[in-house]
């Protein structure tokens, strides 16, 4: 089995339809609206948004987001995936009325049970909406800062990203990278170019989530290769999503080609059809990525990844192991 590794995935967005299920008995909720034949049903974004969050409002305990996070990375870890970075929410959290830190406790201990009994290394990256704007990013930032947990590790920003430019959202990703924490941010997957390059500049981010829009623009995609800024790509995400019709039309292969290091991540896997273990097959069959290219990939996220360099050698020496 190919070694994985995950570095794009919203925690919410992994519970599968079955675990989804589960917990709407839990809760008395009729969830036939957005789960029919154990799948998501959803046909537009606005529609997708309404599911998800559909399916985070089952999550309202301690105990719910250790059980969430046990059963994903369990899953991650059944496909040879050997490390993973979830988005967390806080914001979510405060609207489903659990506490910041209630809610990042109980994905902690579902991290370190699966840890435990799968041997899988997982990292939380904090994240703001940017839909919600600039004041609550900053209010996301800052209440990271103030409350550090060791396995948060990363600052992001999810949401509509045709919303606020990045000039206005800089303050709270200055917040949190003065308190230490890595950045990454979500950016040309719905924006253009423009929106990896303005990204770039005021946020500052190692990463782009996604970012595959980058290819509208030559000189950006030199630039990424340059500053080796790695892109968190989601091909799946992006074809369920129409942001390219075909795989064949996917950037991927080509950025790959120009130097700019790439990686493959599932996104909110149940809802785009997909699974780290499919995109791993999308490298293979669509990109024709080899085996050793597919060990490349996962190189180049761990040597992205939030993690100290010890817990990043010992990772890597897994890979080649
Ligand atoms: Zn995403």
């Amino acid at each position: 089995m190919i070694p994985k590794a995950e570095i794009h995935c919203h925690i919410e967005g992994a519970a599968d339809p079955e675990l989804v299920l589960q917990q709407a008995r839990k809760y008395n909720v009729d969830v036939s609206e957005i789960i029919q034949n154990a799948a998501f049903v959803w046909s537009n974004f606005s529609e997708f948004l309404k599911c998800f969050d559909g399916a985070a409002s089952l999550f309202r305990t301690p105990e719910d987001y250790a059980l969430l996070a046990e059963t994903y990375l369990a899953q991650l870890a059944a496909v040879g995936c050997i490390y993973s970075e979830v988005f967390i929410s806080t914001d979510h959290a405060r609207m489903i009325g659990i506490s910041e830190r209630d809610y990042i406790d109980g994905l902690a201990e579902g991290i370190i049970q699966a840890r435990r009994k799968h041997g899988i290394e997982t990292r939380m990256i904090a994240t703001g909406l940017r839909h919600e704007g600039p004041e609550s990013v900053l209010r996301a930032a800052t209440y990271i800062a103030q409350n550090p947990h060791p396995l948060v590790t990363g600052f992001g920003m999810g949401g509509d990203e045709r919303m606020y430019h990045p000039k206005e959202l800089a303050p709270g990703f200055d917040v949190a990278r003065e308190a230490g924490l890595e950045i990454t941010t979500h950016a040309g997957e719905f924006g253009g170019a423009d929106s990896v390059r303005d990204s770039l500049k005021y946020l500052k981010p190692s990463r782009i989530g996604h970012g595959v829009r980058a290819i509208e623009d030559p000189e950006l995609v030199q630039e990424l290769a340059d500053q080796q800024i790695v892109l968190e790509c989601c091909p799946g995400s992006n074809i369920a999503l129409s942001v390219y019709n075909s795989f064949a039309e996917h950037p991927f292969l080509a950025l790959r080609d120009a130097g700019v290091p790439v990686t493959l991540n599932s996104d909110d896997p149940p809802h785009f059809h997909t699974s780290l273990a499919r995109e791993y097959e999308i490298g293979a069959t669509e990109f024709g990525l080899t085996e050793a290219e597919l060990c490349e990939v996962t190189r180049t996220a761990i040597k992205a990844a939030f993690v100290d360099d010890e817990t990043r050698i010992r990772l890597l020496q897994r890979v080649d192991g």
